[in-house]
């Protein structure tokens, strides 16, 4: 006994840190014929058919074509319409019919996909039942890592990884990292929740744990953090528990690029050169292209009004105010309350402007600065009282990070 002991020992010596414990591979066992499961039904005694509703298909019309009597359709369109509603069947809804074995081929069950998870079921055998049911719906964490060479979205597609994880990284990293600015080398880790659905089909992004993003050969951890003991809090933060959400975003537009930055002493050519101080920043993007507040605040203007354009104006405290011109349409009021990162309108080329961008002017205290020469506010940092607890769930996550490899 001693001995075994000692070995294990050794052998927990011996391995890094980044080492995982094998998996133990076993041969799987070769069965002729497996048991199959799927909605609470053993699919192996019935004849499945899988479909999709198409355009003029009704209930009864399947249903009938299946063997199910008239009677029986009607019982399930007029006695059960609280948990089924045969009228409301949607064309592209995939369906399953389990159907007898016998010479009749006649359906027993019919199965109806309401969503990617929820289903309904009508069991025609017997007395008639009919209820709704869920999937069974599986989380795993999963790690993955890239090397920019061009964008985000590209690296994020070579890596097959969601579209939503290239949005969720900007997200996180918004703050702190300007998007538009990537470089060729930035590369980034993360840590993340996937969704499975049935066990084993991808479901999509559930959300990022914990992110690790190398920008310009700087490091910036991100750590997922909630917490229901002082009030509601979810955020993310760096291994300082810094806060990674500063009081405005550094662009109004994800994914775009500075056609023209903030500069007093602009000439331009057409006017013969003349000085035409830029008091904004241009963010160039497609027409459409959504523009979000960089803080939250209360519209103050939202019109039509000559070189500007469609405008809007948010005034954020008593200090700042940002604007947000030549927009293609608006999507706020005068006086309503916005939070930062909500849509406030889209890319366009109202009012004057060679092409379409979003020009982005910064306030403060009445005059209109360059955003990026401000030191913009940072939002509070984590208090105290949940360091500690931050902390002991960081270690693990900052471990896990520092061991996945490019
Ligand atoms: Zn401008």
């Amino acid at each position: 006994m001693k001995k075994l002991i000692l070995a294990v020992f050794t052998l927990t010596l011996l391995t890094t840190a980044c080492e995982k414990p094998k998996d133990e591979i076993t041969e799987p066992e070769t069965v002729a014929d497996p048991i199959i499961e799927q909605y609470g039904y053993i699919l192996n005694d019935f004849n499945v058919i899988r479909d999709t509703i198409r355009k003029g298909d009704t209930f009864g019309d399947i249903l009938f074509a299946n063997g199910v009597s008239q009677e029986k359709i009607m019982e399930v369109a007029t006695k059960f319409r609280d948990s089924f509603d045969v009228r409301k069947i949607v064309v592209g809804k995939p369906y399953v019919l389990l159907n007898s074995k016998d010479s009749l081929n006649q359906t027993q069950v019919f199965i109806y996909e309401t969503n990617k998870v929820d289903y309904a079921v009508v069991d025609f055998r017997d007395t008639l039942s009919i209820y709704n049911s869920q999937k069974p719906v599986r989380y795993e964490d999963r790690e993955a890592s890239g090397v920019i060479t061009s964008s985000l979205s590209a690296t994020m597609e070579e890596q097959n990884l969601s579209p939503f994880m290239a949005d969720q990284l900007a997200n996180i990293y918004a703050w702190t990292i300007n998007f538009f600015k990537l470089q060729p080398g930035d590369r980034f880790k993360v840590i993340y929740t996937e969704k499975f659905i049935d066990d084993t089909i991808p479901g999509g992004l559930k959300e990022i744990k914990a992110a690790y993003f190398e920008h310009r050969g700087k490091p910036l951890y991100a750590f997922k953090f909630s917490s229901d003991s002082l009030g509601k809090l979810s955020g993310y933060y760096d291994e300082n528990a810094n806060n990674l959400k500063r009081a405005f975003l550094k662009a109004p537009v994800k994914f775009s690029r500075i056609s023209s930055r903030y500069n007093l002493n602009r000439r331009i050519k057409y006017y013969g050169f003349k000085l035409r101080p830029h008091r904004g920043t241009d963010f160039a993007a497609a027409i459409g292209t959504p523009i979000l507040a960089t803080a939250d605040g209360v519209v103050t203007k939202s019109e039509r009004r000559g070189g500007n354009g469609n405008y809007v104006k948010i005034r954020h405290n008593g200090t700042y105010e940002t604007q947000y011109l030549h927009m293609k349409a608006r999507n706020v009021k005068v006086g309503q309350h916005v939070s930062q990162g909500d849509v406030i309108g889209w890319i366009g080329m109202t009012g004057n402007t060679s092409g379409p961008h979003v020009c982005y002017r910064f306030w403060k205290n009445g005059k209109e600065v360059d955003p990026f020469k401000e030191d913009t506010p940072f939002s509070q940092p984590l208090p105290k009282e949940l360091h500690e607890q931050y902390f002991a769930n960081l270690r693990p996550m900052k471990e896990a990070l520092d061991c996945i490899a490019f």
